[in-house]
């Protein structure tokens, strides 16, 4: 069950070296990279929420795709840049540096293997600054590599429909 929410056949680390290798037309195969956060959020919830989101929410969205569509999602990367929750326990973060440097090294890692589509699956609203950068500075790094960060909560989503109007 490492695949979570993720329908197990998309589920990137299932695969073998050797069944990446004989992918057909890697080049337009769409990678995409979960980016969650591990902070607080309220008295209520489970810190794990922004990764929870990001999962959940690309899962769902790949349960829909038509079976020859190509999309792979990579594990998520479940710590973000969190500092502005530093305060409360429990919180973890990277620095923007560091979150910036992971993120290219696993576009490294991907162009490297043949890949030239990623999406950056952002759930997390203290960051889509860094990841709307590392998208660019990795499209000016390989001018063939098509990279777009997207923040879930921009997604169409039916929240309206989930609440009941208070009187
Ligand atoms: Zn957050």
């Amino acid at each position: 069950m490492l695949h979570g929410f993720i329908p197990p056949h998309r589920y990137f680390p299932y695969l073998t070296w050797t069944e990446i290798q004989s992918m057909p037309e890697r080049e337009n195969v769409v990678i995409v990279q979960p980016v969650g956060a591990i902070e607080q959020h309220g008295p209520h919830l489970p810190i794990v929420v922004d990764s929870a989101i990001a999962m959940g929410v690309l899962g769902k969205a790949l349960e829909k795709l038509e079976a020859d569509v190509p999309v792979y999602a990579l594990p998520c990367l479940y710590y973000g840049k969190s500092n502005e929750h530093w305060h409360f326990p429990g919180t973890i973060t990277l620095s923007a540096q560091t979150l910036l440097l992971v993120l290219m090294e696993v576009a490294d890692s991907l162009y490297r293997s043949g890949f030239r589509k990623l999406i950056f699956m952002n759930a997390h609203g203290g960051q889509p600054q860094v990841i709307e950068i590392v998208a660019r500075d990795i499209h000016q790094k390989y001018e063939d590599f098509l990279v777009f960060p997207l923040f879930t909560w921009r997604v169409p989503n039916i929240a309206k429909e989930l609440l009941t109007q208070k009187n």
